[in-house]
């Protein structure tokens, strides 16, 4: 079988946690089709509402460890003290599907995807200040103990931020969505990954420029 051009790159959303990678993800694969979820695993468990298969396989610390044993996971990292981690065929099977993969991800997760897929494009999301910062963990529910980690946290990853391919202002949702939707249509125009167009036209040229053709 011809083996399929790749259409597309895995598109990785960082920020610190409160930063609005789940928002803004609910939000890209909601308006565009042109995306896709690629489920990640953890060991923390499931909040209120959250199903396994779709907002995370939530899986036993064993069976994590069996999974990073066996080379499943393509990234992964512990996040305030719970495991997590990308399985490739997460990422395969999406991009497979014809779909950018959506990897929200933690800031030393999006390192390692670096490394491991250099086209990869990623995007840290910026909250408008460390006040918002905040006042948008106290708004997701968590506790003061947890934002008083989160905020000690990101500073560190503040420091990553210059590592990443764009950054995008998460003040109002919609400006950094349509930021993003943006990133990903200059993303999809670079000429590697429309080669076969420009292949499909030098064939019909070279057709249209053969002697035979000419002497009609
Ligand atoms: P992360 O997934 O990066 O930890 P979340 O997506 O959970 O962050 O966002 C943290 C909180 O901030 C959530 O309660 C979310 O509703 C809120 N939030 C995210 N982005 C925005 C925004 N642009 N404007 C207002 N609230 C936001
Ligand atoms: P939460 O527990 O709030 O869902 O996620 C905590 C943090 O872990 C978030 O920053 C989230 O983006 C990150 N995260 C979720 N899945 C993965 C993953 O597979 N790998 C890495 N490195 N981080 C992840």
């Amino acid at each position: 079988m011809k083996k399929k051009t790749q259409r597309y790159f895995p598109l990785v959303v960082s920020a610190p946690s409160g930063g609005g990678k789940s928002t803004v993800r609910a939000e890209l694969l909601r308006r565009d089709p042109r995306f896709g979820f690629s489920i990640t695993c953890t060991t923390r468990a499931p909040r209120p509402g959250e199903k396994h298969g779709r907002d995370y396989y939530f899986v036993t610390p064993r069976e994590f460890e069996n999974l990073r044993r066996d080379g499943k996971l393509l990234e992964w990292a512990n996040v305030h003290g719970n495991l997590y981690g990308t399985p490739v065929k997460s990422v395969r099977d999406v991009l497979d599907a014809g779909r950018i993969p959506v990897m929200t991800i933690d800031v030393k997760g999006a390192r390692s995807v670096r490394r491991l897929f250099p086209e990869a494009v990623t995007v840290f999301l910026l909250p408008p200040s460390l006040d918002t910062l905040r006042r948008r963990l106290a708004g997701r529910g968590e506790a003061p103990e947890s934002i008083s980690v989160r905020m000690r946290t990101a500073a560190a990853e503040l420091r990553e931020a210059d590592s990443f391919g764009y950054i995008v202002y998460n003040d109002t949702l919609e400006k950094a969505v349509e930021d993003v939707i943006g990133i990903a249509d200059a993303e999809c125009r670079r000429a590697r990954l429309n080669l076969d167009a420009v292949k499909r036209f030098e064939k019909d040229l070279k057709r249209l420029n053969s002697p035979r053709r000419r002497k009609k």
